[in-house]
């Protein structure tokens, strides 16, 4: 095929180079899976320590929206991803003049705002939350009191919760998009949810799709926890149905990339999706030991245009998301035992070089495989109760 990125170096002799705007905790993911594969990367980021940056061949250290610094990773790059859903939009479209840019500026910018991100659910069948956009006073007044109590989220830039305030009466609800500085929002009724789900889905140029299984999903103060994933955690036919939106959800917009939608499953039996990442996914870490392919990997062959073959996981997974909160003990700045919590079998750390932690910040994950789910069970809660993390059901 043609447009493939064969990895290696190419007939001028230079190393193929992968791009990627933003150098976050994705974009170091996304780059050692691409030099493990034997290409070059490079990195836009304006930070000169972040994660990615620090690890990458190339670094451009300029705003995401700089035309020097564009100009640079589209001369460096064969082809360019992106990290993180904020990135600019108009930047991706001004790279992919020259360059191959997957996922595509189009299909970022409708999961960048959700009231197109619904509009988007809408077209493809599948169901989500019952909501109403507000871009003004008066669609304010007039919302429906069916939809209290509800969450009030800006339509953008929201992410671990951040751009939400959850109203119980009309009252509070003006009170909040007030407070949200009167920027367009959605209000989605307060759901009553039983658990919460992922899906990641992996599409081709040459629209071949491939998809890991069903992530459940633990949140707490909005931000991923943990994530498990075993047989006898999803019911077999529901996971069919989440697989299957997905899946339709990646066509309706002829994605290529790596793309995560969430879902919440609600008390009733029935489920709506939430959102969806136009990028791997933190629910989708466990994949990097508990899968034949990561989804970084998946994520380097989409952009590359290499094969897709179906991941397959090998062994029960259970991910402890590794916030900045377990490096303070009694407000002492302390480092974890990871002398203990390395004495656990199968047990995989992965910090992404953050140079301070805050709380509520992204450090790192932790992974724990095994061959049966009883013992994967027992070493991540066992690691839960070390690192002083809550215990999960
Ligand atoms: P992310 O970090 O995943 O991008 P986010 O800031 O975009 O998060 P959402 O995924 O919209 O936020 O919501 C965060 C969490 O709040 C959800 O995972 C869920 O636990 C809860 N939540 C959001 N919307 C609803 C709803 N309509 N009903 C019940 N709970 C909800
Ligand atoms: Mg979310």
């Amino acid at each position: 095929m043609s447009r493939a990125l064969l990895p290696g170096a190419a007939l001028d002799g230079q190393q193929v180079t992968l791009g990627v705007m933003g150098g976050g905790q994705l974009g170091r993911m996304f780059v050692h899976a691409a030099q493990a594969m034997g290409y070059a990367t490079a990195v836009l980021d304006p930070d000169a320590t972040s994660p990615a940056g620090l690890v990458s061949h190339h670094h451009i250290q300029t705003a995401y929206e700089d035309p020097q610094g564009l100009a640079q990773l589209a001369a460096c790059s064969a082809a360019i991803t992106t990290e993180f859903e904020n990135v600019p939009a108009p930047a991706l479209a001004v790279l992919a003049a020259t360059r191959t840019v997957a996922p595509a500026a189009a299909a970022v910018s409708i999961a960048q705002d959700r009231a197109q991100e619904k509009a988007h659910f809408d077209r493809c069948g599948v169901p989500c939350a019952p909501y109403a956009v507000i871009t003004n006073a008066a669609q304010l007044a007039a919302v429906s009191r069916d939809l209290l109590p509800g969450i009030l989220k800006t339509t953008r830039m929201g992410y671990d919760g951040k751009g939400q305030v959850r109203v119980a009466t009309q009252q509070a609800l003006q009170e909040a998009w007030q407070s949200l500085g009167g920027v367009a929002c959605v209000l989605e009724k307060m759901l009553p949810l039983a658990s919460e789900c992922s899906v990641i889905v992996a599409r081709g140029h040459d629209g071949a799709m491939v998809n890991f299984p069903v992530q459940h999903n633990l949140h707490r103060d909005g931000i991923l926890a943990v994530t498990q994933v075993f047989e006898g955690l999803v019911d077999p036919q529901l996971a069919e149905q989440l697989v299957t939106a997905a899946r339709a959800i990646a066509q309706g917009v002829a994605y290529v990339g790596v793309l995560c939608v969430e879902f919440f499953v609600l008390q009733d039996g029935r489920w709506v999706v939430n959102e969806m990442a136009p990028r791997p996914h933190n629910s989708g870490h466990y994949t990097m030991d508990a899968c034949d392919q990561s989804q970084f990997d998946l994520q380097v062959r989409t952009l590359a245009g290499l094969p897709l073959v179906q991941p397959r996981q090998h062994s029960p997974a259970i991910m402890l998301n590794l916030l900045g909160d377990l490096w303070f003990t009694h407000g002492q700045e302390t480092s974890p035992a990871w002398d203990q919590v390395l004495a656990l079998p199968g047990a995989h750390l992965h910090l992404y070089g953050k140079l301070s932690a805050r709380k509520g910040r992204k450090m790192g994950h932790l992974n724990f495989i095994a061959a049966t789910t009883s013992e994967v069970r027992t070493n991540a809660l066992h690691a839960a109760a070390i690192l002083g993390i809550e215990a999960f059901g």
